[in-house]
């Protein structure tokens, strides 16, 4: 029979690991369906990891792994699918907003022969103005460079083995794993589902971690905001040819002693728009350096099958 693993990244997640425990085990389990569940503990300041022990002693099923520090939310899926020993494995969050439930109906479309199962946002949950319109952006510049359409996608999927495998494999130190899932292929479906409400703990974003996380996976995918700057260049090329005729044509009826305000403008323009392409190349530069350095994405300070173990992500 058949085994499916459930990744469960964990940040300061204590009050919710017995709660998501129990819950995902009994769905399951009322399902006929034979499963693990992978916390991965990802440098929580709580007691997170003794919850993890805790629901690993009252049920074998479920396994945990223990980060030396935050690797972040993607490291942690990483590190999970790699432990996985499961057919197929889903990801979900530890705060029960993705509805387990829904991992059963991923589960049978994964018996139906769809390789890559994909949750897709039925609503974003409650959300601000200004939120909603970065989220929108966000997507959009994703939804471009990947060619599918990101707008409603979650971290809340199930892959089969071969497409876990195919994950693996990929060399990259920035990884995005909601857009990688598509990037691989496969046969894939999708499965709606509305996002619950955070019943306990609070969410790990804030505005500049939410820029952060935005930027940097728009650069690992895209190379969109280079090409604005080649874009602006070619129109202020335009701009100059029109501009020099102009001049030259004023020099030559001798009139050509104005425009004072007109060249501290030029000048202006032309520098911040030379500074922000230099800046835009020189981050693009900093991800590739991050990206040759080739160190670990995530190390394993323990996990709950081998105590001892100190294991550091070994593909370069
Ligand atoms: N998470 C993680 N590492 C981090 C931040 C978050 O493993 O550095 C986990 C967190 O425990 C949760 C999931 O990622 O299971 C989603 O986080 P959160 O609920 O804060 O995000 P939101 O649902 O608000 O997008
Ligand atoms: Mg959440």
């Amino acid at each position: 029979m058949s085994i499916l693993s459930v990744v469960i990244p964990s940040y300061n997640e204590e009050k919710m690991i017995s709660k998501t425990a129990k819950v995902v085990a009994k769905i399951l389990e009322d399902a006929g369906i034979d499963y693990e569940l992978i916390f991965v503990n990802d440098g929580s300041k709580d007691n997170t990891w003794a919850e993890i022990e805790a629901a690993n002693a009252s049920n074998k099923k479920v396994r945990g792994v223990c980060f030396s520090r935050n690797f972040g939310k993607e490291g942690a899926i990483l590190a999970g699918m790699s432990l996985a020993k499961g057919d197929c494995a889903a990801v979900m969050d530890c705060d029960l907003q993705h509805p387990p439930e829904i991992l059963v109906t991923m589960y049978e479309l994964w018996t139906q022969g769809y390789q890559v199962v994909e949750g897709v946002k039925a609503s974003r949950g409650k959300e601000s103005g200004l939120h909603k319109l970065a989220a929108n952006t966000f997507y959009k510049i994703i939804s471009d460079a990947t060619n599918i359409d990101m707008s409603n996608a979650s971290d809340f999927k199930l892959l089969d083995r071969k497409a876990v495998d195919a994950f693996l494999s990929l060399p990259e130190r920035h990884i995005f794993f909601r857009a990688l899932s598509s990037w691989i292929g496969f046969k894939t479906a999708y499965v709606e589902f509305h996002v619950a409400d955070r019943t306990e703990g609070v969410s790990k974003w804030s505005i500049k971690s939410l820029t952060r996380y935005a930027v940097s996976n728009i650069t690992s995918f895209s190379t969109f905001p280079m090409q604005l700057v080649t874009g602006c260049g070619l129109l202020f090329f335009l701009f100059s040819i029109f501009f020099g005729i102009y001049s030259l044509v004023k020099y030559f009826m001798g009139e050509s002693l104005e425009g004072f305000t007109t060249v501290i403008l030029l000048i202006l323009i032309t520098g911040s728009i030379l500074m922000l392409g230099i800046g835009v190349i020189g981050y693009y530069i900093a991800r590739i350096y991050d990206e040759v350095r080739i160190r670990p994405r995530y190390i394993i300070a323990s996990t709950t099958d081998q105590p001892s173990i100190t294991k550091v992500d070994t593909i370069s």
